[in-house]
């Protein structure tokens, strides 16, 4: 009886998934088709953002097209650059963390942050070891080291040895795939997850 119940359970949950998982295809589907890429607001709205789900993101091109704003679609999946001195996030001071922009993968803390004066946001340092990976870049004729979500694999910038200590690396990060919380903001956060549990 105890087995019975167990499949049950785990068949309507199956089937709960997949309502749920068909239901997130269609408004995908009709929302793209009511604005097309009008989204510039860092694609917060974007069903594979989450600041907390770990799980790999793989999309086909044409998805990641349909989903991102013109921008983030241009650094994050062609590997563009934005101009220099153009991001907010530049000369930016406040304490927090800085997230994908695509995904919502932590990728940056705040106090790693130093003016490197390069025109990007930069940093010396991920939050981890796995926020990050990397690849060869000998585009330009340069040879460089490129630096992607280690989520969503979007193109963020290069990475450089001429940072401060104690890594004396500087990783050179568009502005444009970042997205930031304040420290506050992420505690209350935290704060109103604890209490629903
Ligand atoms: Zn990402």
């Amino acid at each position: 009886m105890k087995n019975y119940i167990m499949k049950s359970l785990g068949l309507l949950t199956t089937a709960v998934i997949l309502l749920f998982a068909a239901q997130g295809c269609y408004s995908q589907n009709t929302s793209s088709q009511k604005k097309p890429a009008m989204d510039s607001s860092n694609n917060k709205k974007n069903p594979v953002y989450s600041n907390t789900d770990t799980n790999k993101v793989v999309l086909t091109d044409d998805e990641w097209k349909k989903m991102l704003s013109p921008e983030v679609y241009n650094v994050a999946r062609q590997k563009g650059t934005e101009r220099p001195y153009t991001s907010a996030y530049e000369a930016f001071k406040e304490v927090g963390t800085y997230y994908c922009a695509v995904c919502g993968n932590a990728l940056f803390r705040s106090d790693t942050k130093f003016e490197s004066g390069c025109g990007w946001p930069s940093f010396y340092q991920p939050i981890s070891k796995g926020s990050i990976i990397y690849a060869q870049d000998n585009t330009y004729g340069m040879s460089r080291t490129e630096v992607m979500c280690g989520r969503c694999k979007s193109h963020l910038g290069h990475v450089f040895d001429d940072g401060p200590p104690p890594t004396g690396l500087r990783y050179c990060i568009n502005g444009v795939v970042l997205d930031f919380k304040k420290a506050q903001e992420i505690e209350k956060n935290y704060n109103e997850q604890e209490k629903k549990q």
